[in-house]
């Protein structure tokens, strides 16, 4: 039994297992096909309670932990659903946490926050206008901190925002950005001093201001029902009361909240192994080649005993960092460590488990192409996995 399995945890894995079953993957190639998912989905899934786990009840969430929160992320994918669904459908799990930590910071901490000492006079009104509605699954929330010229590098951002009165005025582009075309709302790092000096603000921007404009939508080699969009800002005048707790305090602010988004991306990553192997068993039980099921021979018996042994301690040890951050131990060392051990899994089990499938594992019918075209963003969303190596050799004094 995994150390995250409780008697609740095994109801919110029902409850997300009957969700994706019911509401997601009769349309799933649709989503695909239409290179996005609806609205609706997200205001299912919020009547369910699936879209607040993680988030406090006093901003309008359901509750529950970082450990809840991979419960539902495991399930999603391992029910037959997708890291792209995963992405599409809880990008406000990137685009909310600073804003209810700032707003907990304001109100003593009690809502987690950690942001500093003097939070922007904004950020109760922010739990209501934006935090509230998502939650709710009426609106849609992005995250915009890569840019056409780097992502790698978050200090050097050189979108400004330059301070005018009640506003600030924005300028500036942002690229890559997940859930961009269809979001309401764009949490958004832009720099505070002269650009590229690192020392960033982050500012909650509306769709519809004038001067901002969302561009083409990506066209990307996986996560197709995800959209992903560039977004670029002309002067737009963003009221001081959209900033996210105090100025200059975006960067330690994007750093925090990498944890979670990395280990969700590492729960990605291990979930879809798995799915890969349930995947690759059952077809080797079945399919016969020389008058015999693959899964009769031992070559195949033993590179899939291997897959199941790479997704299964990729998955032990991202709970186990997983449980160290839920008791808010400083672990980035083993954050960074985690998402790479459960990315270098995936890479290994989907590019089996599609090799496994001979020519079938070629073609859009096959679940384990898809797996196979998602997994790739995996290494690189999020930090990628060079930055990682970077965080770990700085973690051992090199
Ligand atoms: C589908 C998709 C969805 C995304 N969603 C979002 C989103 O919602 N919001 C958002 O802000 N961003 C998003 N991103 C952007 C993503 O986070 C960046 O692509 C990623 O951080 C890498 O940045 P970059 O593409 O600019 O690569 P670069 O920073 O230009 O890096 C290029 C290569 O150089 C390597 N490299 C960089 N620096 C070093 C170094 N010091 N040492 C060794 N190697 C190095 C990198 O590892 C990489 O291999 C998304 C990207 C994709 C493709």
């Amino acid at each position: 039994m995994s150390i995250v399995d409780t008697p609740e945890r095994r109801q919110l894995r029902e409850l997300t297992r009957s969700f994706v079953t019911r509401e997601v993957l009769p349309h799933l190639d649709d989503w695909e096909r239409a290179g996005e998912v609806p609205r609706a989905l997200h205001a299912t899934a919020a009547k369910l309670g699936l879209l607040g786990i993680g988030f406090p009840e006093s901003v309008g969430g359901s509750g529950g932990d970082l450990l809840d929160l991979i419960t539902v992320t495991e399930e999603v994918i391992r029910s037959g659903g997708s890291s792209g669904l995963v992405a599409a459908l809880f990008t406000h799990g990137i685009a909310l946490p600073h804003m209810v930590a700032a707003a907990g910071a304001r109100t003593g901490g009690s809502l987690g926050g950690r942001l500093g000492s003097t939070p922007s006079p904004g950020d109760d009104g922010l739990i209501d206008r934006y935090v509230r509605p998502t939650l709710a699954g009426t609106m849609i929330g992005a995250l915009a901190i890569t840019e056409p010229d780097g992502g790698s590098d978050v200090a050097g951002i050189r979108t400004t925002a330059r301070r005018d009165g009640d506003h600030y005025v924005v300028n500036g582009s942002k690229t890559y950005i997940t859930s961009g075309h269809r979001a309401d709302f764009v949490t958004t790092a832009v720099c505070t001093g002269f650009s590229g000096s690192g020392e960033l603000t982050l500012l909650v921007i509306d769709k519809g201001l004038p001067g901002f404009t969302v561009g083409r939508r990506l066209e990307k080699l996986g996560w197709h029902c995800s959209d992903t969009a560039e977004l670029s800002f002309a002067d737009v005048r963003v009221p001081v009361a959209n900033r996210i707790g105090a100025e200059n305090t975006g960067f330690l602010a994007i750093m925090q909240h990498f944890a979670a988004e990395r280990l969700s991306l590492a729960t990605q990553a291990y979930a879809t192994a798995q799915r890969c192997v349930e995947l690759a068993v059952r077809w080797c039980r079945d399919r016969e080649t020389f008058g015999r099921p693959l899964a009769s021979r031992q070559v195949v018996r033993h590179r899939l005993a291997e897959m199941h042994t790479r997704a299964e301690a990729a998955r032990s040890y991202v709970h186990e960092v997983a449980t160290r951050v839920a008791a808010g131990e400083p672990v980035v060392t083993e954050v960074a460590m985690a998402k790479n051990v459960a990315v270098a899994a995936c890479d290994q089990v989907v590019d089996q488990a599609l090799q496994l499938h001979g020519g079938f594992g070629y073609l859009r019918d096959a679940e384990v192409e898809r797996h196979y075209r998602d997994a790739r963003i995996l290494g690189i969303g999020g930090g990628t996995t060079e930055i990682m190596n970077e965080i770990i050799a700085k973690g051992m004094g090199l």
